[in-house]
């Protein structure tokens, strides 16, 4: 066993289940499962890029390995060997979604996979440029997807709202003409606009999504943004200062920064952490040197998050319950992560009350401010 995994398991899996909680970043894109992806290949009569078994190990897909660059697919992550794979099976794989019954069915699975895990609202970051056979229509997929997250909600499902992301090499113009449809026909479900997207390729973009997320500020939505990750601490400064973020997605590298530690914690500002996805992508060497404790101590506000579970092979319960073991926090911990997740999230206020009021039966007390 590597010697930063201690032997000590701290808490079970299962009554990480039980806890109700909500989960702010996961991007559609990735998770879809292997069985939905079989059936989306076999309706379209589409081959399977690889054998099924490794599907989602890009590295080993050399159609998705060229170096040419796709439409679309500059992707969103940390530079490093396999992400442009990775990006270009994303394009791949979400190009297989042509007809709204598929993209219901891919919105209605992703609302069981969630509630597999205990989580009972989920913030989910939809990226349209990604999906080819909605260009233009991206309204449409938004309503798709909506009539597959409803009748999960009926069925007993997790509740779901879609943050609408943009990708962050698109223009300013493409930006607000994003918001300016999002304004006029008001997607159900639609309750965020995001932006998402390598900032080590793109550069520094918050002024030029500036003017975008000033009119999605106005017209009500929220705002959640890809940040300190890709890039160091200038991202989130860019974010807040900006595009006035409301969350910020992953934010790690905000720890290199004590003043912006500072206005995160005087702000309230919650970091949608995912730590198995920034070792993963080598931001760090492993989860004993991920700063999530640190940011804790310090006062930040955080959530713990999945980011791609599908690529990533994990789900939400298997992360918190190695961060249990990693950082040594207990089934009361992680109760109060569960309150911070649900209080981070767009839900409406009402589910919110309920989902924290059924916390605080099922979880310690204290656990529950
Ligand atoms: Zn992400």
């Amino acid at each position: 066993m590597p010697a930063h995994v201690p032997a000590e398991v701290r808490v079970d899996e299962q009554d990480i289940r039980l806890l109700p909680k909500a989960e702010v970043h996961v991007h559609l894109e990735g998770t879809f499962a292997l069985v939905d992806l079989l059936r989306l290949a076999k309706e379209n009569d589409v081959l399977l890029p690889g054998p099924a078994a490794t599907i989602f190990d890009v590295s080993t897909h050399d159609a998705f390995a060229m170096p040419e660059v796709t439409t679309g697919g500059t992707g969103r992550g940390v530079g490093g060997a396999g992400l442009t794979g990775f990006l270009r099976f994303l394009d791949w794989q979400c190009g297989l979604v042509r007809t709204p019954e598929q993209a219901a069915r891919i919105a209605y699975a992703f609302a069981a996979r969630q509630t597999a895990s205990g989580i009972r609202y989920s913030d989910v970051i939809v990226n349209p440029t990604h999906w080819s056979a909605w260009r233009g229509r991206e309204i449409a997929l938004m309503e798709a997807l909506a009539a597959g997250f409803d009748e999960a909600e009926q069925d007993g499902l997790c509740a779901t709202g879609i943050a609408y992301s943009l990708l962050r090499t698109q223009t300013a113009v493409e930006a607000e003409d994003v918001v300016r449809d999002l304004v006029q026909h008001r997607p159900r479900r639609v309750v965020a606009l995001s932006v998402d997207g390598d900032e080590k390729t793109s550069g520094r973009t918050g002024e030029k999504f500036r003017a975008a997320f000033r009119a999605a500020e106005a017209a009500g939505l929220h705002r959640t943004v890809h940040a300190g990750e890709s890039s160091g601490p200038e991202g989130v400064w860019d974010a807040l200062d900006h595009l006035h973020a409301e969350r910020i997605d992953h934010g790690v590298r905000s720890i290199e920064d004590e003043v912006l530690v500072r206005r995160l914690t005087d702000e309230g500002i919650p970091l949608d952490l995912c730590p198995r996805s920034n070792i993963t992508l080598g931001v760090y060497p492993d989860w004993a040197s991920h700063p999530l404790p640190r940011l804790v101590e310090a006062g930040v506000r955080v959530t713990i998050n999945t980011d791609d579970p599908a690529p990533l092979a994990c789900t939400l319960d298997e992360d918190w319950a190695v961060a249990a073991t990693v950082f040594g926090y207990d089934l009361t911990d992680l109760a109060g992560f569960a309150a911070e997740s649900i209080r981070a999230s767009f839900a409406d206020d009402d589910l919110k009350r309920d989902l924290l009021a059924e916390l605080a039966r099922v979880a310690e007390p204290e656990a529950v401010p």
